[in-house]
């Protein structure tokens, strides 16, 4: 109805836990798009770990109630067996470029083999005129970017920044595993980009990427990266000049959640 009239659609893909963060890529949907399609689907194929995924919060009756109130006019969320049927899709090769080898890549093997995978899958299913995504998976929006310029050109992609807890905490669904006292832990990290980025250009990354690593650790968090990486095609810098465009990524232990965010420089 909404095409056979000329409308556009977009399309909110998430794992569900719903928070704000979510939240606020449905409210830019809506506002550039006639109808506003969400999704919830806990994908099996990127976890690399077997017990990330079985811990993994599951809110439906509220996930589809915060979508309901955000005005988002359908949610899909179909089952394992619709994505990975018996003959399953065939997915194209998307030429990378080592984007899938660095950081997430290269602690989470296979996980954006999976993640390609899954949106592949749903871009065939629901066909939207745009997609939106948030800068908060830096990386995961980078190679996501590939595919739809490789298969999927005339799909539009809005990446939306991402919205924080007025400590500064980034929104995530895994947050609501942290204790009282890792959620303040955790706020080393969006501290220690900021420190890191009014650091910058810098002809000497590495000490920088040291000491941050200190700080983190001396909070009680167990970093496992802090890189920083061209904003276009993720590679890894040890110096930063003004010209260059660059995204400042972090992932780190809170106990044992895991926790990712990123800044972007020159500008957020
Ligand atoms: P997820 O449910 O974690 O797979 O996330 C679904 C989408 O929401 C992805 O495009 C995420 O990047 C985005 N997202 C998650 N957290 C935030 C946040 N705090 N701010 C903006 N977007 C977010």
């Amino acid at each position: 109805m909404c095409r056979a009239t000329g409308g556009t659609v977009g399309f909110v893909p998430t794992m569900g836990a719903l928070h704000e963060g979510h939240i606020s890529l449905i409210e830019a949907s809506k506002k550039e798009n006639h109808f506003t399609l969400g999704s919830i689907f806990v994908n099996p194929t990127q976890f690399n770990n077997k017990e990330d995924l079985a811990k993994y919060p599951r809110t439906e009756v509220e996930d589809t109630e915060m979508l309901r109130k955000a005005g988002c006019d359908a949610v899909f969320i179909p089952y394992v067996s619709e994505i990975y049927p018996e003959k399953p899709y065939h997915i194209p090769e998307i030429d990378l470029n080592g984007m899938d080898e660095v950081m997430e890549g290269a602690f989470r093997p296979g996980h954006f083999k999976g993640v390609l995978q899954v949106v592949y899958i749903l871009l065939k299913i629901v066909e939207p005129d745009v997609l939106y995504l948030g800068q908060k998976d830096f990386q995961q929006q980078a190679i996501l970017r590939l595919l739809l310029d490789q298969q999927f050109p005339q799909i539009r992609m809005n990446t939306v920044p991402t919205y924080r807890s007025e400590s500064g905490l980034a929104l995530s669904s895994r947050n609501r595993r942290l204790t009282e006292e890792q959620k303040v832990q955790a706020l080393a990290i969006y501290k220690t980009l900021l420190e890191i980025k009014s650091q910058l250009p810098s002809n000497n990354v590495s000490e920088i990427l040291t000491q941050s690593k200190e700080n983190l650790e001396n909070t009680g968090l167990k970093p496992e990266y802090i890189s920083i990486a061209d904003q276009k095609t993720l590679s890894i810098l040890d110096k930063v000049t003004e010209n260059d465009r660059v995204a400042i990524c972090i992932a780190a232990f809170a106990g044992e959640i895991r926790l990712i965010d990123n800044m972007l420089w020159p500008e957020d």
